[in-house]
Parts: C-alpha cells; sequence; structure tokens
C-alpha cells in the first residue's frame, strides 16, 4: 500500500444539525427507520493526525497498527471506546497499513448533544487518513467504511445538506443551503438516546407532531429561506421538552429574539436558530450567554465541506 510519507494533517470537522427529523417505522432488528433532512454547520472539532512510522520492528513483535489519543476540551474516552480511535483503527486495517499513528483531538463540540459530535471525529479521521496515506479513497468508499462505525457518519463525511433515510444512511444530496448564520445553543442536561426511542414507541400516537420533511425538501430546491425556517421540525421535540423544559425555553428564546425557525437538533439535547444576518446573530448570541449562564452556546454558519489542511501544502478540501 502506498502511503505519503511520515507527515501530519489536520481536519476541522463538521457538526450537523437536524432540519427534520422525523421516525417512519421501526425494523424487525429494533432498529428505527429515520427520515431527516441534515445540514453541517462550520461548528466542529479540531483534528491532528501525525504518522509516527512503521510498527514492523516494534518490542513487543508485533505488526499491528497502533493509534494513540491524546484529548482536550470537552471530555470524551480516550481509548478504543472513542470513534475517532475506531475509525483509524479501521482504516489502517482495511488497508494493512502497520503504522503508528497519533491522533490530537480537540474537543469543542459538547458531547452527546444531538451534533453528531463522535460520528463527525470518525468522518474526519476517514478523510484525514485518505490524505495522510493518500489511500485513493473515493468519498463513495469512505461513506462505506464509514456507515460501518455509525450511521451519521457517512452524512459527516459528505456534508452539506442532505436527506438521510433508513438509519440515516441512505443519503439524497440537496442543493447546499449556503450562508445560513446559525446559533446552537446546549443546555446541561443528559437525553438518552436509548430511552427516547423507547418513550418514542409508547408516545400517544395523538401527541406526536411531525414534520413535513416533503416541504423542507421543496423549500431547500427551492433556495426559500424562509420557507425552510417554518418547516423545521423534530418528531422528539415534545418529548424531550416534557423531560427537560430548558430545550422549548431556549427554542421560544430564540424565536422572540429573532431567529426566522427555531428547533431541536437530533435526539437533542442541542437546540438552534436561524438568523438572517451577522449582525443580529451576534447580539442574540450575547443575550444567549447572559440568559442561559453555564450553557454552552455558538455562533456559527452552514458548511458544504470539512476543511482537510495537509502540514507544509496547501490546503485541501473535501
Ligand atoms: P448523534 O447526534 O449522532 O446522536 P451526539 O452528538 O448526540 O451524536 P456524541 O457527541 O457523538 O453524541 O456522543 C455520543 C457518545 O459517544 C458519548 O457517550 C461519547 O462518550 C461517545 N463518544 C465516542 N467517541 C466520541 C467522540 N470522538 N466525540 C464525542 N463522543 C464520543
Amino acid at each position: 500500500m502506498q502511503f505519503s510519507g511520515a507527515g501530519c494533517v489536520r481536519v476541522s470537522t463538521r457538526a450537523k444539525i437536524n432540519l427534520t427529523l422525523d421516525i417512519i417505522g421501526r425494523r424487525a432488528d429494533g432498529y428505527h427507520d429515520i427520515d431527516s433532512i441534515m445540514q453541517s454547520i462550520e461548528l466542529g472539532d479540531e483534528l491532528l493526525l501525525r504518522d509516527c512510522g512503521s510498527m514492523t520492528g516494534a518490542a513487543d513483535g508485533s505488526r499491528r497498527p497502533s493509534v494513540e489519543l491524546i484529548a482536550t476540551g470537552y471530555n470524551v474516552p480516550a481509548d478504543d471506546a472513542n470513534l475517532a480511535v475506531r475509525a483509524a483503527q479501521l482504516v489502517l486495517r482495511t488497508c494493512g497499513l502497520d503504522r503508528a499513528l497519533e491522533i490530537r483531538l480537540h474537543k469543542r463540540l459538547p458531547v452527546a448533544a444531538g451534533l453528531a459530535g463522535g460520528s463527525s471525529d470518525a468522518a474526519g479521521v476517514i478523510s484525514g487518513l485518505n490524505t495522510l496515506y493518500s489511500l485513493g479513497f473515493t468519498q463513495a468508499d469512505m461513506e462505506a467504511l464509514g456507515h460501518t462505525l455509525g450511521s451519521d457518519v457517512p452524512f459527516c463525511i459528505r456534508c452539506g445538506t442532505a436527506r438521510a433515510e433508513g438509519a440515516g444512511e441512505r443519503l439524497t444530496q440537496l442543493p447546499f443551503l449556503s450562508d445560513v448564520w446559525v446559533i446552537v445553543m446546549t443546555p446541561p442536561v443528559m437525553v438518552s438516546t436509548a430511552e427516547l426511542y423507547r418513550t418514542y414507541d409508547s408516545w400517544p400516537a395523538s401527541d406526536i407532531r411531525r414534520p413535513d420533511t416533503g416541504a423542507m425538501e421543496t423549500y431547500i430546491r427551492q433556495g426559500d429561506i424562509a420557507g425552510v425556517a417554518s418547516a423545521l421540525g423534530n418528531v422528539f421535540y415534545p418529548i424531550v421538552s416534557s423531560l427537560h423544559p430548558i430545550v422549548e425555553e431556549m427554542v421560544r428564546f430564540l424565536l422572540r429574539e429573532g431567529a426566522t425557525g427555531a428547533m431541536m437538533s437530533g435526539s437533542g439535547p442541542s437546540v438552534f436558530g436561524l438568523v438572517p444576518n451577522e449582525g443580529s446573530v451576534r447580539e442574540i448570541c450575547h443575550r444567549a450567554m447572559r440568559t442561559f449562564d453555564g450553557c454552552f452556546v455558538a455562533v456559527t454558519r452552514t458548511a458544504d465541506r470539512m476543511l482537510v489542511d495537509v502540514e507544509g501544502r496547501q490546503k485541501e478540501r473535501y
């Protein structure tokens, strides 16, 4: 297998928000089929991938790849439980590369927040290693590899705006919803995704409010940002709001302060607001930080790709 030799690649990963999220069925294996429009945002983690040489001749005689993770920022596991490590092991194993790899992960995204933090790190590692070792993976190759790690990973590799069906891995790319300002707010509450699905299954059908994902797709295809803002919806929102009223308070706050639309992302508890211009987005952000002391608040924009930056070479875009 060819690789570009010792070197270093930096990746700025992209979180996702769900413009719509609907559950359309329960499968025989217990998993749920979703219908969701996902949007990447510039907010994300920073990864530094450094090749530390061959493992051939390692002291223990092993020729297995070795992956070391050094994580800073929000607290995440630093062992094989980390999706960044699992993604690296998968790529090295798949390509038969017995390399020693160091991953530095600066975790800027809150964890278990409904923003696909772990999935976007896995996506960043797969894309970054493709560049570091000149693996020649196509986007389809990387998405297929990523899918084995989690259903949100293919979207996090692809980025932009897409409709996700199946478990989330069946993607239809949509026109990129460019230049939209987004405020992300994460309250310090825990939502268990598994418990949420169980609650959903026992929730009275009459209390379930479904988003119109077809209408959202039409608004996106027409470039109708006002329509997009009006059609935001998440089938989990009433459930999570009833468990954690701060989620609904944040959505109401964003709408009151001038967001054209606001909704919860994924299984929560993060919420986001779409804001027409940069000036007002920063004002709303300052007021949000004062109002919701101790919460994560960030201003960002929609993104159509992650950034992969090769040290000493020109910036590459994926
Ligand atoms: P999704 O929106 O895809 O449901 P999420 O944003 O809600 O994901 P994550 O931040 O990916 O949730 O965290 C989910 C779990 O994954 C946590 O329990 C966390 O410990 C674990 N995890 C493993 N690797 C990572 C990583 N690199 N970053 C964040 N969490 C990770």
